[in-house]
């Protein structure tokens, strides 16, 4: 089948690979310019980590990831307040878990596909006409062309999901907080795999060492430090950051230097994708555009990539049916993203708390973590996932795992 997938990010490629390796004819279409690299660190781990394994691109995952030790939680002097080792996310998921910049694993997941499937980049969907036999695609380009079916893969504000469903607003679930990150070259202090964080009722600062002098930040606030409208440009998303945190300590002076000296910032809500189905007629839905878990699951990249792999793999399973396909992957996987999305939720309060009493609270649990015990006991619930990976059938022959490592 011919199939377009909008979005280039971590599930698109992921479900292009699958479908190629069924036989599938997928275009892949991404409104960037080019692929972006780099951007903000991700955890990496579960299925994610799986699926990454058969597509034989550990290698590469490991190379653009960092170890991370420790998660530090500093007050206003820079002093240690709370925090723990992350060698028990280690321990409990037996080794396999990284950190890396979500636009290098987009890029390792890109580069599995070969150059084998076609890509349109700086292109988006404009329309969707579907037929008895198919769906009628237009694109920004002012081509037209007739797919068998397509995949929205693009993300929060999906396009696709737009065009199918309707408008974002009915599906949004929003937590409460926004998140903006960018990072610099130069900033100093440094701390090697550290990721190290201040909070503040309702604000909090992160930053994280990177490769090559880099430092990345990541700022999660309440929304009510946010003043005025959502912001749309750069310049609009900086002022607006730089008004969230106004009077700030730590080393916010410093970092609100280089937010002036920036020019590419992420900004945005810290929102859920709740659908009421994930597939219409000849459309289907996957990664952040059909469920976004949001960062506060933290596994938000290993779901788009498990929902790519079960969608490929059910479209293998059904011969091409792709009603059936549908059906079948959104019921082998709606209860276990939902009950994602719940715990997403009930961390909230406790990644960015929003009182002076919350922030005591929360960093002081975490020393708990230290006690080896506690640790794996409180993180092992997270970190298995008692869903089992489907072993599929595709038509072309897959190495066994043993071979891949
Ligand atoms: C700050 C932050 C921290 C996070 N931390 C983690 C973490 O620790 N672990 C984890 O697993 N997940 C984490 N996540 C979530 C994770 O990044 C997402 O769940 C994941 O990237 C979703 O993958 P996706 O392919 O569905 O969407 P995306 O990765 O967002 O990719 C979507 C792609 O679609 C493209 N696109 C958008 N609109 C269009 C259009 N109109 N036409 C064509 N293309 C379009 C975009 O340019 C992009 O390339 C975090 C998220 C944030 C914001």
């Amino acid at each position: 089948m011919k199939i377009a997938i909008s979005g280039v990010g971590v599930a698109g490629p992921t479900l292009a690979y699958w479908l190629r390796q069924a036989g599938h004819r997928p275009t892949l279409i991404e409104q960037a310019a080019q692929l972006r690299t780099r951007g903000y660190v991700i955890d990496f781990w579960g299925h994610g980590y799986t699926i990454a394994q058969r597509m034989r691109i550990l290698p590469a995952i490991r190379d653009a990831g960092y170890a991370v030790e420790e998660v530090r939680f500093v007050n206003g002097r820079s002093e240690e307040v709370g925090g723990f080792g992350v060698d028990v996310f280690r321990r409990v998921s037996d080794g396999r878990f990284t950190s890396l910049p979500r636009g290098d694993l987009a890029a390792a997941l890109y580069q599995a596909l070969d150059g084998e499937v076609e890509a349109l980049f700086g292109t988006t969907i404009v329309s969707l006409d579907e037929h008895r036999t198919g769906v009628r695609v237009g694109l920004s380009n002012g081509e037209e062309s007739d797919f068998d079916l397509v995949v929205g893969a693009d993300g929060l504000h999906s396009n696709v999901r737009a065009l199918a469903f309707g408008e974002e607003q009915q599906f949004a679930h929003d937590l409460g907080y926004h998140v903006a990150a960018f990072d610099v070259f130069g900033y100093a202090p440094r701390d090697d795999l550290v990721y190290v964080s201040h909070a503040e009722p309702g604000r909090q600062i992160s930053r994280f060492t990177e490769r090559g002098n880099r430092t990345m930040f990541l700022f999660v606030f309440a929304d009510r430090w946010m003043v005025g409208a959502e912001p749309q440009t750069a310049e609009e998303r900086k002022r607006a950051l730089m008004q969230a945190f106004w009077g700030m300590g730590w080393e916010w002076p410093g970092i609100a230097e280089c937010l002036a000296a920036i020019d590419d910032i992420y900004f945005d809500r810290v929102r859920q994708i709740r659908m009421p189905a994930w597939s219409t007629g000849r459309v289907a839905l996957i990664g952040d555009a059909a469920a976004a878990v949001s960062l506060l699951a933290g596994e938000g990249a290993g779901l788009g990539m498990l929902e790519a792999y079960v969608l490929a793999g059910e479209l293998a399973a059904s011969e091409g049916a792709h009603r059936l396909a549908f059906a079948q992957y959104e019921a082998r996987l709606r209860g276990f993203v939902s009950a994602k999305q719940q715990a997403a939720n009930r961390f909230a309060r406790f990644f960015a708390p929003r009182t002076s009493l919350g922030v005591w609270f929360r960093n002081h649990a975490t020393r708990l973590l230290a006690i080896p015990a506690v640790a794996e006991r409180m993180v092992s619930g997270e970190f298995r996932d008692d869903l089992p990976l489907p072993d599929y059938r595709f038509e072309r022959a897959r190495t066994p795992l043993s071979a891949e490592m």
